[in-house]
């Protein structure tokens, strides 16, 4: 009898250090200590036996149950503490981690250009509108005193559409658009996108344009002048100077290239200036009063210059960006520098 106690005990107590959570620990419990377990079962077997040995097998019986008890209850704590302990290391946070930081938005280097020339020319009193980016060939040339034949066409590769509509290649339009809609005086810039069919590092077929326009009465090239060199200082730095250049452009007479002292040399020669010291910008000149005329204006009354700049190509020099093409190929690690 004492063989049997002794046999079960060995067995319950391997069972349950064999056991790795709660519920196995409960089957192994009812096993052995259950109202059908083997030690109620040895209790109900002690009717056989004789009066002499009935104490003390229920002696041994009781203390059984009372050390089983202790090491179920032991190993029941054992298990609990360790599952704790996972859980524990599964939720762990590192705080000497750095946070996790979210990423803002940041300006385009073209948007953020733009943005610069549109407040400056809105602090001389300026106005900003738009235009249609799919033109007629009339506003996108022939008012702008570009007839057909006009050897001026040749000058620019136009994406047409149709024999009368075509992609905008210059923001000029703009200018019309809005004289033929208001008397003077008239006092704009149009940004916008352009097109032209070419392509390289320094030319894309899509880019950008600012136009400018003043139409009042007693408007001189001297205007034009100060309107520029003020503009010129406020975009690149006070100090900057320019230089008018005589040019041609078909709606503006007379015309000028307008360079600016080199933002990178201050002009005493360097790559980016190809060692002149200056940088050209942009076209201007005063408008031909054929141009005037054409939306109605009287060039008797009223005179005005024009002027246009590659936003493109002002981003370029102001950022130090070499290749216009990475304007447009929206790599991140690229517009994030800004
Ligand atoms: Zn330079």
């Amino acid at each position: 009898m004492e063989e049997k106690i002794q046999s079960i005990r060995n067995r319950a107590v391997s069972a349950c250090r064999n056991v790795t959570n709660i519920q196995e620990l409960q089957e192994v419990r009812v096993e052995f200590l259950g109202k059908k377990g083997e030690l109620t079962a040895l209790l109900r077997g002690m009717g056989q036996l004789s009066a002499k040995e009935r104490p003390k097998v229920g002696q041994l019986v009781n203390e059984l149950r009372n050390e089983l008890e202790e090491v179920f209850r032991l190993r029941e704590g054992v298990i609990s503490q360790s599952a704790q302990a996972v859980k524990l290391a599964a939720e762990t946070i590192d705080i000497s981690l750095p946070g996790r930081k979210s990423a803002p938005g940041t300006y385009h280097p073209l948007t953020l250009a733009l943005q610069e020339i549109k407040s400056v020319f809105i602090s001389m009193g300026y106005q900003v509108v738009e235009g249609p980016e799919i033109e007629t060939d009339y506003y996108n040339f022939e008012a702008l005193n570009v007839p057909p034949d006009h050897p001026a066409r040749d000058m620019q590769d136009t994406f047409y559409l149709s024999e009368q509509l075509l992609l905008r290649s210059q923001t000029s339009p703009v200018q019309i658009r809005t004289m033929e809609q208001q008397p003077a005086p008239v006092r704009i810039i149009a940004p916008g996108r352009v097109y032209r069919s070419d392509a390289d590092v320094t030319h894309s077929p899509m880019f950008h344009q600012v136009e400018g326009l003043l139409v009042d009465r007693g408007i001189t090239f001297a205007d034009l002048k100060g309107t520029l060199q003020l503009f010129a200082e406020k975009m690149f730095g006070e100090g900057t100077q320019t230089r008018f250049r005589p040019s041609y452009f078909p709606f503006t007479e007379p015309s000028a290239e307008v360079d600016v002292s080199c933002i990178i040399c201050r002009g005493s020669g360097c790559r980016v200036c190809s060692q002149t010291g200056w940088l050209e910008i942009l076209g201007s000149g005063m408008v031909d009063p054929r141009v005037l005329t054409k939306v109605g204006y009287d060039p008797d009354q009223v005179s005005g210059f024009a002027f246009g700049m590659g936003i493109d190509r002002i981003a370029m020099l102001k950022y130090g960006i070499s290749d216009i093409r990475l304007l447009f190929e929206n790599d991140l690690r690229f517009l994030q520098q800004f």
